[in-house]
């Protein structure tokens, strides 16, 4: 049995203050990550300090430049179901549906997803070496059993994936997260937020102790025309990526203006190349273009003993969705195809 204090907090310095203060104390929102955390004894926290009574970011706000601010404490679901989001940013809805089930979809929230640790097994096994949990302890990933592992971006420390839906579709959009901590506000673009493991595994991101995320801006192209995304994984609900596509394509004619190709389940955080998307610029939208920016995308991949299958399977995914955002309509709603 650990011994936590629990103290729920209206006003936002007062919880950066006191998260600030204390090597262990934490911030809870949703709960559905760091309990299970704590009760696996693989967080410690003496104290957990609930945001949920902050009022000021359970909601979605336009932005001055035509943009929208997600609120840190609005659910995934009323995210994924708020008619601004469905109308304009339809890639998110279908990502964030993807993720989790219901009932934790609304419970969980927006800053807490950007935030879930990795899902490999011996991460949430307390007794196996692991460097993210226990820094300098080995990776068991890498001799072990890496069905689900990374295959671009690892190190030789940590072969984690970072395994958010949501945060896929967030990087295809350019997002941006704002931060409140200690030392004032800030803001960081989305494909800066996460980090790769290198020498670091048991950093998931850039975020300092006692910073709160209090938004995440999304910009004002949301590319509600032509947009997909695809999650394959060994079963057909609630199970995470073993890859994930997110595709928004802009489109004259048949011909691309604009692409956003972001991968997850294939790295420690999502996965975007600009120049793959860069030359699908002024081309034909079809198969054996799509076909060539997957190449750009997936070079560099490296599998390991249990999943070399995910390059393949990716650079098929990456296809495969962008010909379903040609014509996002054919889609059934909520349709995710099993492997
Ligand atoms: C069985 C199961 C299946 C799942 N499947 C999927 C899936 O398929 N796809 C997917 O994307 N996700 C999945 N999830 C993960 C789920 O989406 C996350 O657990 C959830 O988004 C976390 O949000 P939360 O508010 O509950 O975070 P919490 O558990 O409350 O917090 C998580 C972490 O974030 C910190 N934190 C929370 N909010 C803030 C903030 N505003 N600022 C700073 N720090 C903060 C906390 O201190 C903690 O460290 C699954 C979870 C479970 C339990
Ligand atoms: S892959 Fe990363 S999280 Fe998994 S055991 Fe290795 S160091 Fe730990």
């Amino acid at each position: 049995m650990n011994n936590f204090a629990y103290q729920r907090e209206q006003d936002v310095n007062a919880a950066i203050a006191k998260v600030a203060s204390g090597i262990d104390s934490k911030f809870i929102a949703g709960g559905t990550n760091i309990i299970d955390l704590l009760k696996y004894n693989l967080t410690i926290a003496d104290t957990l300090v609930d945001i949920n009574p902050i009022s000021n970011y359970h909601t979605i706000e336009p932005t001055a430049t035509g943009g929208l601010m997600l609120g840190a404490l609005m659910t995934n679901a009323d995210t994924a179901y708020h008619p601004i989001i469905e109308q304009k940013y339809p890639l998110l809805s279908k990502a964030i549906l993807a993720g989790a089930s219901a009932q934790i979809r609304n419970m969980a929230t927006n800053g807490g997803n950007l935030l879930q640790r990795t899902r490999c097994y011996y991460f949430y096994d307390a007794a196996a070496p692991c460097n993210k949990r226990v820094p300098g302890s080995g990776c068991s990933a890498i001799p072990g059993y890496n069905r689900i592992m990374a295959v671009l971006g690892t190190s030789e420390n940590c072969i984690a994936v970072f395994p958010s839906d949501m945060c896929v579709a967030l990087a295809a959009l350019d997002a941006s997260v704002h931060i409140s901590g200690p030392n004032g506000d800030r803001v960081l673009a989305f494909t800066d937020f996460h980090r790769l493991p290198g020498e670091t595994p048991h950093l998931d991101n850039n975020l300092q102790h006692g910073e709160l995320i209090t938004g995440i801006e999304l910009p004002v192209k949301g590319f509600p025309q032509n947009y997909s995304y695809l999650k394959l994984r060994d079963r057909n609900s609630y199970a995470f990526a073993l890859v994930s596509v997110a595709t928004g394509l802009e489109l004259e004619g048949d011909v691309i203006r604009e692409a956003r190709i972001a991968l997850g389940g294939v790295a420690h955080k999502p996965w975007r190349v600009k120049d793959a998307e860069k030359s699908l610029i002024g081309k034909t939208a079809n198969r054996e273009n799509f076909a060539s920016a997957a190449e750009i995308i997936l070079a560099g991949a490296k599998g390991f003993e249990h999943n070399a299958f995910k390059i393949e399977l990716a650079k098929k995914a990456i296809v495969r969705n962008c010909i379903m955002a040609l014509n996002p309509s054919t889609q059934l709603p909520g349709a995710q195809p099993s492997v």
